[in-house]
C-alpha cells in the first residue's frame, strides 16, 4: 500500500480531486516522513511546518470550491539557494546563516500561484560549489540509498529528499552537474533546463552564465509537470526567453525513428566499468524501442571541465564579492572597513568558496586574463558549435550522468581535483546552453546509475519523450530505498 508521501504529482492529484484525501493529510504525510528520516538523511535545513500547515488548508478550500490546478495542494521542497520571503535562506553558506529574505525567486511565486506547499529548505553544497553537499556549511546530507554515502551535489538534499519520499518533488539548480548528477546517485529524474527558459530571480547567483533551475522528481511525466509551471520569459530575468509549455502529448509519442547519437568520449576508459555496462544495456534498450543509435564523435568534450573551472571560478569569485559584511548576512566586528570586509569573508566562507575565489581572482588578473579567461571564453563558443552540429544529424544524445555511482562520505572531501571530475559527463551541457536531463536505468552494487540524454536549445520534448519511452519499458524509477 502506497503511503501518501510517496506518491507522484499525478498520483497525488487524482487522489486531491477524488476526495480520497486532503492536501492537509497528505501534507501532513510528507512533514511526518521528513521528521523521522531527516535526522539521518539530513536533506532538510528547514522544516517549514507552520507555512505548510497555512498553506495546505487554504489549498483544501480552493480545492472545495473546485478552483484547482495541476499542483494545488501538493508539498514541494526548494534547495536553499532559492528565496522564499520571510525565510531564513542561507545558499549552505555560514555568511547567510541568519539571513531572511526579502523577496521571492520567480520561481517560488509561480509555484505560490499554482498553490504549492513549501515543506522546506534543502541542503547544499555552499554556494551551489560541490559534487557531494560536503560543502555545506551545516549538515553533511546522506544517500538514502546508502546513509554512508554521500547524495550527490550541490542540490543532494533536494534529491535525498525527493528519494526518501519527504515531498512530492522539489526544485534545486544545475551550474554544471547539481540537479542531474544528484537524481542520478539518487535514483530518480532530474533536470538541467536549457539557459533561459527559467528565470534565475532569486536564486543566489553561482555562475550567471550557466546556472538553471530545474525539476527533481519521482517520474518523467512529474519532472515535465514542473518544468512547464517554473519556465518562461520574466522581465526579471533578461536571460529568460519567450517560451511555451511543452505540450505533455509528447509523452504519447513512440521513439521509432528517432535519431540518438552515443557520442564515444563519454564511454571512456577509468570510468566504473558496471555503470558503463548499465548505460549500454539502457541504450539497447532505447534501440529495441525503435530509436536509431549511431556512434558519434565530439573531440571537444575533453576541455568542458577545464573551461568550466576558469569560467566558474571566475565569475563565481564576482558573485561572491558581494558578501563584504556591509550588505548581507555575517559582519565581523571589526574596527577598520577593510578588516570588516576581511574577517568577515574569512570567518563566513568555507575552504572551497576560499579556494574558488582565489582562482577566479587569478584568472581575471591582469596579464592572466587572455590566458585563461579569454582562452576559456573561446573554446566555450567552439564547445557550443559542436553541439550545434551534432544536433543537425541526431535527435538527441545518451551518455552516462556520471562516471560511477554515489560515493563514500569523505571519499573525496580532500581531494577536490578528483572531486570535480564527477562532472565530466553533465557539464558539457551547461557550456553548450543544452537541455539534459539524468533518468534512473539500473543498480550497481545495490546504488542507483542514471542515464543523461541530451537534446538541443529549447528541446526539452525530446528528452521527456525518449525519457518517457524508456520508463514505460522499465521499473527502475519505481524503486524505493529502505531507509
Ligand atoms: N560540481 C559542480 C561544482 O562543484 C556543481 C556546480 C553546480 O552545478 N552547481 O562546481
Amino acid at each position: 500500500m502506497m503511503k501518501l508521501n510517496q506518491l507522484t504529482i499525478n498520483e497525488a492529484r487524482q487522489g486531491l480531486d477524488k476526495k480520497e484525501f486532503t492536501s492537509l493529510e497528505l501534507t501532513q504525510a510528507c512533514l511526518k516522513a521528513a521528521k523521522e528520516i531527516n535526522p539521518k538523511v539530513k536533506a532538510l535545513l528547514q522544516i517549514t511546518d507552520d507555512l505548510a500547515m497555512q498553506q495546505a488548508k487554504k489549498a483544501d478550500q480552493e480545492i472545495k470550491k473546485g478552483q484547482v490546478g495541476l499542483f494545488t495542494g501538493l508539498p514541494i521542497v526548494l534547495k536553499d539557494n532559492m528565496l522564499l520571503k520571510n525565510t531564513i535562506t542561507t545558499g549552505g553558506s555560514k555568511i547567510l546563516e541568519n539571513y531572511k529574505a526579502t523577496y521571492n525567486a520567480t520561481v517560488v511565486d509561480k509555484l505560490n500561484n499554482a498553490g504549492v506547499i513549501f515543506i522546506g529548505k534543502a541542503n547544499l553544497d555552499e554556494f551551489a560549489m560541490g559534487s557531494s553537499t560536503e560543502n555545506s556549511a551545516f549538515d553533511k546530507t546522506r544517500n538514502p540509498w546508502d546513509l554512508d554515502r554521500v547524495p550527490g551535489g550541490s542540490s543532494g538534499g533536494s534529491a535525498a529528499a525527493v528519494a526518501a519520499d519527504m515531498c512530492i518533488a522539489a526544485l534545486g539548480s544545475d551550474t554544471a552537474s547539481s540537479i542531474r548528477q544528484p537524481a542520478s546517485f539518487c535514483g530518480i529524474v532530474g533536470l538541467k533546463p536549457t539557459y533561459g527558459r527559467v528565470s534565475r530571480y532569486g536564486l543566489i547567483a553561482m555562475t550567471s552564465s550557466l546556472d538553471q533551475i530545474g525539476p527533481l522528481t519521482k517520474n518523467t511525466e512529474d519532472t515535465l509537470s514542473l518544468f512547464n509551471l517554473i519556465q518562461g520569459q520574466d522581465k526579471k530575468d533578461a536571460t529568460t526567453y519567450k517560451t511555451k509549455p511543452v505540450d505533455i502529448k509528447c509523452l504519447m509519442n513512440d521513439i521509432k525513428g528517432v535519431k540518438i547519437g552515443m557520442p564515444k568520449e563519454y564511454f571512456i576508459e577509468g570510468m566504473d566499468a558496471e555503470v558503463r555496462e548499465i548505460v549500454k544495456q539502457a541504450i539497447k534498450k532505447l534501440e529495441d524501442l525503435g530509436a536509431e543509435v549511431t556512434e558519434i564523435s565530439m573531440p571537444l568534450t575533453k576541455y568542458a571541465l577545464a573551461v568550466y573551472q576558469i569560467m566558474a571560478t571566475s565569475e563565481i569569485a564576482t558573485n561572491l564579492a558581494r558578501y563584504d559584511g556591509i550588505r548581507y548576512g555575517l559582519s565581523a566586528k571589526e574596527p577598520t572597513l577593510q578588516k570588516v570586509y576581511g574577517q568577515s569573508k574569512a570567518q563566513g566562507f568555507g575552504n572551497e568558496a576560499k579556494r574558488r575565489i582565489i582562482l577566479g581572482t587569478f584568472a581575471l588578473s591582469a596579464g592572466y586574463y587572455d590566458q585563461y579567461y579569454v582562452k576559456a571564453q573561446k573554446l566555450r563558443v567552439l564547445i557550443k558549435k559542436e553541439f550545434e552540429q551534432v544536433f543537425k544529424k541526431v535527435d538527441c544524445l545518451v551518455t552516462p550522468t556520471t562516471p560511477s555511482v554515489a560515493f563514500k562520505l569523505g571519499e573525496k572531501y580532500e581531494d577536490p581535483l578528483t572531486m570535480y571530475l564527477s562532472d565530466i559527463y553533465t557539464v558539457p551541457a551547461n557550456i553548450g546552453g543544452v537541455c539534459a536531463i539524468s533518468i534512473p536505468c539500473g543498480f550497481d552494487q545495490g546504488l542507483p546509475v542514471g542515464l543523461q540524454i541530451i537534446a538541443k536549445p529549447f528541446d526539452e520534448q525530446m528528452l521527456f519523450r525518449v525519457a518517457n519511452n524508456y520508463e514505460q519499458a522499465t521499473d527502475w524509477h519505481k524503486q524505493k530505498p529502505e531507509i
